[in-house]
């Protein structure tokens, strides 16, 4: 194992699927449910597009044998998005169908603002026919809110998050405060309005601020998940599970590591000294 791949391993379950499974069972012990995700995204090539969303149905297909907990999250541009989004709409569709008939939900991940809109597009036409499915939204951009009544209005289920791309001031909020501020109107609104939605976050001001409106409006910890990463906040996970709440982790895995592990890096300092200090280690 590369040093490289030792280091990414704080944030992935490993590169094969079997070690996402052994992940799962362990969370599904603790009381918590995953969603699994292969890592990759700006796939190039239809061959190489078709290829993943494969896995991704072999992956559904293990998840029902193995009895785990656990949904899919993919990314767009894995799925052939830079292709062309009529390619994308017929691979990510079969992904749906076998979804489907195994009774599984599948989660599409936001990626950067130039695919914000095209994303929500193809999630309308795809809920149409596939009600197990649902999207995610960003706390950071300043469309969210009406793509939030939108998807409300459908009812599709909706992740909310900050925000992991770096965006223009044009479009989005950059201040911390801003995008925490955002995050709980957006939060209110879901869970007052939205399907089952999953607020996605390691902060504790917010999740504090998600259970005490919940309880002051009379909303059960059944009407709602928290989601978290795998590899961060461990402790905090179990501590929302066992005081009753829905947790689902979100648990990577694959050899396309990369542009995830430096998302992760660039989010937390700390990461990056640790990066630099064991990347540097004789
Ligand atoms: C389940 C899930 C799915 C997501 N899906 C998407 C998506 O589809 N699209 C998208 O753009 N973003 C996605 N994100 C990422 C998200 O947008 C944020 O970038 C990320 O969650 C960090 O923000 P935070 O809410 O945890 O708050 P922060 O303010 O960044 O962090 C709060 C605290 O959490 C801990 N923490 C957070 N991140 C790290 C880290 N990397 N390493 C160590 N500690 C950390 C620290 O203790 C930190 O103080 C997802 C996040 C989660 C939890």
């Amino acid at each position: 194992m590369s040093i490289l791949t030792f280091l990414a391993r704080r944030f992935i379950a490993g590169e094969k699927i079997e070690d996402a499974v052994r992940v799962i069972k362990n969370l599904n012990r603790n009381g918590m449910t995953a969603t699994l995700d292969i890592l990759g995204e700006n796939v190039k090539s239809e061959q190489e597009a078709t290829r993943k969303a494969d896995n991704y149905i072999q992956a559904l297909e293990t998840i029902d044998r193995e009895k785990l907990s656990s949904h899919a999250s993919l990314k767009l541009t894995q799925m052939g998005m830079d292709v062309s989004d009529g390619f994308c709409y017929d691979n990510v569709s079969r992904i749906l169908e076998r979804a489907s008939s195994l009774k599984n939900f599948v989660r599409v991940d936001m990626e950067g603002s130039n695919y914000t809109g095209r994303t929500l597009d193809l999630v309308y036409r795809w809920h149409e026919r596939f009600p197990n499915m649902g999207t995610v939204i960003q706390s950071m951009l300043f469309r969210s809110l009406e793509d939030i009544k939108e998807l409300n209005r459908r009812k599709i289920r909706v992740r909310l998050c900050k925000g992991a791309y770096k965006e223009p001031k044009e479009i989005a909020y950059r201040d911390r405060r801003d995008i925490n501020e955002n995050f709980v109107t957006l939060m209110q609104l879901l869970l007052t309005e939205g399907d089952y939605p999953a607020i996605a976050t390691h902060d504790e001001k917010l999740i504090e601020a998600t259970k005490e409106f919940a309880q002051q409006e009379g909303i059960g910890k059944d009407q709602f998940e928290f989601q978290m990463l795998y590899g961060i906040r461990r402790g905090l996970q179990l501590r929302l599970a066992r005081e009753g709440y829905n947790v689902r982790v979100y648990v990577p895995y694959g050899t396309h590591w990369l542009p995830y592990y430096l998302r992760r890096l660039r989010e937390k300092r700390e990461n990056l000294l640790f990066f630099i200090s064991n990347f540097f280690k004789d």
